[in-house]
């Protein structure tokens, strides 16, 4: 009768803390899960995907009203003979097609 007692007594609660633990856990993981995939990693992100559309929209418009009246399409500055960018962004943009190519 006493080694029952024990028995009974012991194992519901060991049991009921491994569960506590495992509860725990599982909800930490949960968030972080909830995070990464139904929401956004930060506020700069969602505002882009909720938005892409207008602000790809604008980026083209701006694109092409900047090679029409012969401006740098990367600033404001002179756009060179023939090309889309000032001196300076087509010196960047030589650099940028070199690490590209290799
Ligand atoms: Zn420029």
């Amino acid at each position: 009768m006493p080694l029952l007692n024990l028995f009974k007594r012991k194992a519901p609660r060991t049991s009921k803390l491994k569960i506590k633990r495992k509860t725990r856990k599982t909800k930490a993981k949960k968030k972080t899960i909830k995070k990464t995939s139904k929401k956004f990693e930060n506020r700069f992100q969602k505002f882009y995907h909720l938005n892409k559309t207008r602000l790809n929209k604008e980026r083209r418009s701006k694109y092409k009203d900047h090679k029409k009246i012969g401006i740098c399409v990367r600033c404001k500055r002179k756009a060179l003979k023939g090309l889309t960018f000032c001196s300076y962004h087509r010196k960047k943009q030589a650099e940028y097609n070199k690490k590209r190519n290799k």
